[in-house]
């Protein structure tokens, strides 16, 4: 049977094998899709072999995301622009194609949620591997303004230089933001030791839409605190998880499975699981 996995280290608490597991039940695949804790030092020792076997496609997660973009053999344009890889597929001639679907599956939980991005105001918090997958696909969709603002002001001066050919995308410091935002998203780790990034209250209003790309049974502390400033609607990125891995399956298989049911099905899981072991900070950026 053909072989799926998702490669990180660590891997253990992946929510990829159960993803896929029910896309393959809902569009009636014959697949086997596991969790590989690759070796530190060995990832591409790992692959040889997943793919020497019946492996014919992995997702990548931390750490191995940029070693994953120099063993593909052939990039996407947009695992090109990411500078990363977290998809990689084995071509019936043998060929190794990466892939970056980060960015493709927060577009389709931004479109699930009804957010409008066609001439919108995108504030864009953090400048590190996801924000440099997600500035592509946004700027694809015709935004008004596209801002990026990160603690180290010069990350985010480093990715509107590659992007800037693509659209409206500008830099700006935490210190100095100010006006209105249709969108702010918080692609900075900052939600996974329950701190919000430095911003201004006055940037949240109540049409203000909010997306960390964060996501645990909890409200993520950035989600928790645009909530309590009025902010009316606040998502977290468990939708963006299933979207990349509906993305990753559609490249492997041809066949883009629904998301919906299978996210109800492991936010559900993921609420559960707390109660079954008890932790409270289940906050995740685990594939
Ligand atoms: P990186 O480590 O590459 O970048 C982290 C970013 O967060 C940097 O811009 C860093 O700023 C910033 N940051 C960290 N702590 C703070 C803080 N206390 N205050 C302000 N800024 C802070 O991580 P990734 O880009 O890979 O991931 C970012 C987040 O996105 C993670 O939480 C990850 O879980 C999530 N993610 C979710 C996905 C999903 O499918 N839902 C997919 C991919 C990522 P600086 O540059 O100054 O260090």
């Amino acid at each position: 049977m053909d072989q799926y996995a998702v490669f990180g280290n660590p891997i253990k608490h992946s929510k990829s094998p159960f993803i896929h597991t029910l896309f393959a039940h809902q569009t009636a695949q014959q697949l086997i899709y596991t969790a590989i804790e690759a070796p530190i030092d060995d990832f591409k020792g790992s692959l040889n072999h997943f793919f020497a076997g019946a492996g014919k496609g992995c997702n990548i997660t931390v750490p191995f995301k940029e070693q994953a973009f120099q063993y593909a053999q052939q990039l996407t344009d947009r695992a090109t622009l990411a500078g990363a890889v977290n998809t990689l597929k084995l071509t019936d001639d043998g060929l190794i194609i990466g892939d970056n679907t980060d960015g493709a599956g927060l577009i389709l939980d931004l479109k699930n949620n009804h957010i409008d991005l066609k001439d919108a105001r995108i504030l864009l918090l953090g400048a590190g591997g996801a924000t440099r997958g997600v500035c592509g696909p946004l700027l694809a969709e015709s935004p008004k303004e596209l801002i990026i603002a990160n603690r180290t002001f010069s990350k985010a001066e480093t990715l509107v230089g590659i992007f800037s050919g693509l659209g409206n995308i500008s830099a700006i410091e935490f210190s100095n933001l100010e006006g209105e935002f249709d969108l702010i998203i918080n692609a900075t780790s900052a939600s996974l030791s329950g701190e919000v990034p430095p911003i201004s209250a006055a940037l949240v209003r109540p049409e203000t839409a909010i997306y960390d790309m964060m996501y645990s049974a909890q409200p993520t502390a950035f989600n928790k605190w645009a909530k309590q400033l009025g902010a009316r609607l606040v998502i977290d990125g468990l939708g963006m998880l299933v979207g990349q891995a509906a993305e990753s399956f559609a490249m492997w298989r041809g066949l883009k499975p629904r998301t919906k049911q299978v996210l109800t099905e492991l936010r559900h899981n993921l609420s559960n699981k707390i109660l079954k072991i008890g932790e409270k900070h289940a906050v995740s950026s685990c594939k």
